[in-house]
């Protein structure tokens, strides 16, 4: 085992950039290139039909079915231009990744041949045989049905020799199965709700759209040290390793060139994904060494989300060609930064305003302030739901570590921005209602935009930072589908803002001006959500005891933190929306504890087979070596220069026994714990016990595993070492 750790690392250490090749054209040549965009459907649709298709897509009308068999040619024509073949209903289930079935065009022509058909109804909806996707028992198996239903407001794009068209997924009974079904349900309540409050600044907008930047965070590694690292490959994260001598502490790989493998990688993966339509902009080294990230342009929300979800499938799919394996786990390696994916999220009209950017005029800073204070009631309000809609197993290895969000929402707002507020809830009506016209002019904020285009007094710590013309939620986890963030803060922002139109409707109606009515309005607020605006150090342990006096939820255990979803104030918010019923609240919580479940127990039993099989037994033939050598010192030497002589050995065979024996005790008992935990037929307590009992155990078993790391022979230590999997040349 040992020479194949040397020869795969050798291999490894010694692998070349892959050559790309790239497009003679430029980027806006093939960007979206295989896409049925708006370009392609006028193209391949007839006018009057790309004209419903498009009222489809921008207003939200109802899907004429009798177009859908002219869509549906069109798609065939242009996908079979390309050389496709088959095509799949894409969908995003309550898994981390997306699901597809493929089925080819082909059906008999009636005539003992083929033709090559892809109907309108084929397109519209299907019922795929996933009787087997998480659903939280809200289909049985006796009754399995789930319909896919196309998503119009994303474009239908191609893989290989296949037409992806993006679905919902739902149950026989209309409860969705999905993330996408209930996150285009909480922009149509974003939308409403903002639209509303809109009006009383911008009386012609018609639209609100969500707009989401995601950031992905991701590690590389060789695909040979991978293969021998049997934790990496069944778990996504090394479940055991010492940190390297030299890790991330020279802040050395931070914006560092980028090695030429992983340029090489970069330079495949942006050109695949501008082809699709994904438009990936940015590319740098992270924090931690063989960490990187990427992060597109923002697009509207439902459309992000579906890019972020092909991104990463793209992203693993062309590490492998340059012989390498992504990790997109949230904490991969102990010791070193984690990987997230940074949500920046704003709301924007069809007017081209973004709502959470200040303006030139009092009145555009006027909604400006209202856009963000309802924004962070939504959040002071939903704080613990928003921090479960982040958590997950393996998120929750980085949440509350050193370097990543803290296990609790706060919102960082900068200097500039605090002192709006303050000013803003210090005043009083009077004082105001001199100014019928423009009465915040007083408040100064017409001198804050210049000031806020600067924003650069950034606070990496918070875990909900406003940045400028945005708020940045950082504590998605990089692996997880972005839509479980957006569809609780969506449906959160929306629940206010129809709140806040109400209460200063209310006194609007007693006759108070309308700018009166929501400065009014706007300072109850201010004061009411203080306690979730904290620019200090998130990391600190004072700001985890100052925020449990704040009130804020600190609950750091993963099985309780997803009970945020069933508090009652939650399902009326999710129900009052529309975005959820409590129905569908219960049964994907149950899915958040099994996977949960889950996970835990796949660790614990990789980690035990490891201990027991590669690490336990290499250790006692290294602690047999220095038996022998101690005996065979007494043999060349006098008894009392042999003893002096192995002193330092014989201390080390204690310890290796010591270490062996707390691992392999601790092994047993984890499987004793385990069994115990697998009786609890509830997934709630059976969660909680995982969490409680065995997911520390596979934190002690580690300790001392890597402590033996230490000592045992170089030679014989049968893993890879963090040493070597986190240098890439
Ligand atoms: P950082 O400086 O935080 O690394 P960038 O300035 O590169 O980030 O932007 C990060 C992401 O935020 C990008 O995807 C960018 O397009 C997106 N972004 C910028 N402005 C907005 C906005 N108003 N709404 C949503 N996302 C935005
Ligand atoms: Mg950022």
């Amino acid at each position: 085992m040992s020479e194949l750790r040397f020869r795969v690392v050798e291999t490894a250490f010694r692998k070349k950039a892959v050559e790309v090749n790239l497009p003679a054209e430029r980027p806006s040549e093939y960007f979206a290139k295989y896409v049925f965009n708006r370009a392609k459907m006028f193209k391949y649709l007839s006018n009057s039909v790309y004209n419903k298709l498009i009222d489809v897509i921008d207003n939200g009308a109802q899907l004429d079915r009798s177009i859908a068999d002219e869509v549906a040619a069109g798609m065939k024509k242009w996908a079979t231009e390309l050389g496709v073949t088959h095509y799949t209903h894409w969908f995003q289930p309550l898994t981390e990744g997306t699901a597809e079935k493929h089925d080819a065009f082909v059906e008999h022509d009636g005539k003992g041949g083929m033709l090559e058909e892809f109907s309108g109804k084929l397109l519209v909806q299907q019922e795929p045989d996933a009787s087997s996707f998480p659903n939280g028992g809200i289909r049985n198996t006796f009754e399995a049905r789930g319909y896919s239903a196309w998503d119009p407001s994303s474009p239908v794009f191609i893989v290989d020799d296949t037409l992806c068209i993006p679905t919902v997924f739902i149950a026989y009974t209309g409860e969705a199965l999905d993330y996408k079904a209930p996150l285009l349900k909480s922009l149509r309540a974003v939308n409403e709700a903002a639209l509303e409050v809109c009006h009383y600044f911008m009386p012609e907008v018609k639209k609100v759209f969500t707009y989401l930047g995601w950031e992905q965070e991701y590690f590389l590694v060789d695909e040979g040290l991978y293969a021998a690292r049997p934790d990496l490959l069944l778990t996504g994260r090394t479940l055991m390793g010492h940190e390297s001598s030299k890790n991330q502490q020279l802040e050395d790989h931070y914006f560092g060139a980028i090695p030429p493998r992983v340029a090489s990688f970069m330079k495949d993966l942006e050109v695949k994904s501008l082809e699709l339509g994904i438009p990936v902009k940015t590319r740098h080294n992270e924090v931690a060494p063989n960490q990187f990230e990427l992060a597109p342009i923002y697009e509207e929300c439902n459309l992000a989300v579906d890019h972020n979800m092909l991104l990463m499938s793209l992203m693993r799919k062309v590490a492998r060609e340059h012989g390498f394996r992504v990790l997109l786990h949230e904490k991969p390696f102990k010791g070193v930064n984690g990987s997230g994916k940074h949500n920046n999220w704003s709301l924007g009209t069809d007017t081209g305003v973004l709502l959470h950017a200040p303006g030139k005029t009092s009145e555009d800073n006027l909604r400006f302030v209202t856009f963000v204070v309802n924004t962070l009631m939504a959040v002071y309000r939903h704080n613990g739901l928003l921090k479960a809609s982040i958590m997950s197993a393996t998120n929750a290895h980085r949440l509350g570590a050193n370097e990543a969000p803290p296990a609790i929402i706060s919102s960082f707002l900068g200097k500039q921005l605090n002192q709006v507020l303050d000013r803003l809830e210090e005043s009083c009506n009077d004082e105001l209602i001199n100014f019928a016209d423009k009465a915040c002019m007083k408040l100064d904020i017409p001198q804050i935009p210049e000031l806020l285009i600067d924003n650069t007094d950034r606070n990496r710590t918070s875990p909900f930072a406003f940045t400028g013309n945005r708020f940045e939620f950082r504590a998605v986890g990089a692996e997880a589908n972005c839509a479980s963030a957006m569809i609780a803060l969506n449906a959160a922002v929306a629940e206010q803002l129809t709140d806040f139109k109400k209460e200063v409707d209310a006194l609007i109606e007693r006759g108070e001006p309308q700018v009166n009515a929501i400065l009014s309005v706007l300072r109850r607020l201010i004061k009411a959500c203080k306690v979730i605006r904290f620019d200090g150090n998130g990391y600190s342990d004072e700001w985890k005891k100052e925020a449990a006096q704040r009130g804020l939820d600190c609950e750091t255990s993963c099985p309780l933190i997803f009970d945020n979803y069933l508090k009652p104030e939650s399902i009326a918010m999710f129900e009052k929306t529309g975005v959820m019923t409590q129905k569908e609240l219960e049964a994907r919580n149950e899915v958040k504890w099994e996977t949960y479940t889950k996970k835990i127990q796949i660790e614990a039993r990789v980690l035990g087979d490891l201990a027991m099989n590669h690490i336990v037994p290499v250790a006692t033939k290294y602690q047999y070596s220095l038996i022998d050598n101690a005996y065979k010192m007494k043999e060349l030497f006098c008894n009392e220069k042999a003893t002096k002589l192995s002193a330092k050995n014989l201390e080390l065979i204690e310890q290796i026994a010591e270490h062996n024996n707390f691992i392999e005790e601790n092994v047993a008992q984890m499987i004793e714990a385990r069994k115990v935990a697998n009786r609890i037929e509830n997934e709630r307590e059976k969660a909680i016990a995982y969490h409680d009992t065995i997911a520390p155990m596979l934190e002690s078993i580690r300790h001392h595993i890597d402590k033996l790391e230490l000592i045992i022979d170089n030679q014989m230590w049968p893993l890879p070492k963090y040493r070597e999997l986190l240098f890439i040349r």
